[in-house]
């Protein structure tokens, strides 16, 4: 039992950071400013597309590529089951209908197969989730949205550092959106961010972001004379501001060496849950980067007398958090009552939504703090 309770996913935060937000703050420049254009470029520069638009959410991010594809009223989008609230949330904003496709027991990602199965006349896109860190089956998935005609939208909130076959993650679609809330790999508090090679989708998530006006504010009140917007669309709000990129300036360059940290962590729980009654995480794949965001063990209920609801709450109790990624949406009381969806509708999603646990994963934890973690699943589990 811990004397200090082990937050789940804390961030860490270092000096720099510190100082950068004083620095913004003295300025004066707390809306979007130039620290957001420079994370903007940090960030693809990491990434290597011709395109990056920092916003405010990957939410954002993802309502908005919805809105640069022009998904209209009806049109549907495939997305994984086994995913977070905001994938499902972003088609229906934009007043598409998510339809959901099942996932597979051992990578957690989308199936191809039932992808496939899901399309329908009225199919536009297809949402994949880097599930975890780990990337989707692409050279499958790819192929099946060129023969039916469908955008791609990659969902890489789990998967910063995630690459496939030597290819980054965000880089496979028409749009990737990423995420840099407070239990991300690399975090700016609230914080999202679209890639794209495409430079009309570019332009209209720049321009959807910020009211729909076709100058950002940070231009129209330099000292290069004033000049008026014109409102092109009825945009949102969901600019970045610079004391949030006051963070993620800092934090890419660290994207590595917390990445380094994440996957030794990685390694000594594999190594230390082998013999237990839980299925581990799938061995990263040949070729591939798994971003390492969410360790997740997924107990083996049939067999051990211990249910997942029950190991939680231990666990809490020992002083360890944990989470759990996720109770497949179509579970949910929202989808069910607006799309009719029930259980038994996507079986592998559901076997993981009952049994799967995410334990702590963060390069602020200290070796003390993983073995605490380690003894407090073995002796539940043992
Ligand atoms: C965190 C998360 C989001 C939303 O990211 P925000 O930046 O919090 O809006 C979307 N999809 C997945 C899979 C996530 O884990």
């Amino acid at each position: 039992m811990r004397k200090k309770f082990l937050t789940f996913a804390a961030p860490r935060i270092e000096q720099p950071e510190i100082d950068e937000v004083v620095d913004s703050l003295r300025s004066g420049w707390i809306g979007t400013g130039p620290k957001v254009r420079r994370f903007e470029e940090m960030f693809r520069a990491y990434k290597g597309t011709r395109y990056a638009v920092s916003l405010n959410s990957c939410t954002a991010a993802l309502h908005l590529s919805m809105a640069a594809l022009d998904i209209a009223p009806g049109d549907e989008v495939i997305l994984p089951a086994m995913t977070f609230a905001a994938t499902a949330n972003a088609v229906i904003h934009a007043g598409g209908v998510p339809v959901f496709a099942d996932c597979c027991r051992d990578t957690l990602n989308i199936d191809p197969d039932d992808l496939r199965k899901k399309i329908t006349r009225k199919t536009r896109a297809v949402i994949v989730v880097h599930f975890a860190g780990r990337p989707c089956a692409m050279d499958r998935i790819m192929p099946i949205a060129r023969r039916y005609r469908l955008k791609v939208i990659e969902d890489c909130a789990h998967a910063i550092e995630a690459e496939y076959h030597g290819k980054k993650a965000g880089m496979f679609g028409d749009l990737g959106c990423f995420s840099f809330y407070v239990t991300k790999n690399i975090i700016t508090g609230e914080g999202g961010m679209v890639v794209t090679n495409n430079k009309h989708y570019a332009e209209r998530v720049k321009i959807l972001a910020l009211h729909g006006m076709s100058q950002d504010a940070w231009k129209r009140f330099g000292d290069t004379g004033y000049r008026h917007y014109q409102v092109v669309y009825a945009g949102y709000k969901y600019n970045m501001t610079d004391l949030q990129a006051s963070l993620g300036i800092h934090q890419l360059p660290r994207i590595d060496a917390y990445w380094k940290k994440r996957q030794r962590i990685w390694h000594r729980y594999n190594d230390a849950f082998r013999d237990l009654p839980v299925f581990l995480p799938a061995p990263v794949e040949a070729h591939s980067r798994h971003a390492y965001h969410l360790y997740t063990l997924l107990l083996d209920i049939d067999t051990h007398k211990r249910k997942r609801d029950s190991f939680l709450n231990a666990m809490t109790r020992a002083g360890i958090g944990v989470g759990v990624h996720y109770i497949a949406l179509h579970l949910q009381p929202y989808y069910r009552k607006a799309f009719g969806y029930r259980r038994g509708d996507f079986p592998n999603a559901e076997w993981i939504s009952d049994r799967t646990v995410s334990i702590p994963l963060s390069p602020k934890l200290t070796d003390r703090d993983v073995a605490d973690v380690i003894a407090a699943v073995r002796t539940l589990l043992s």
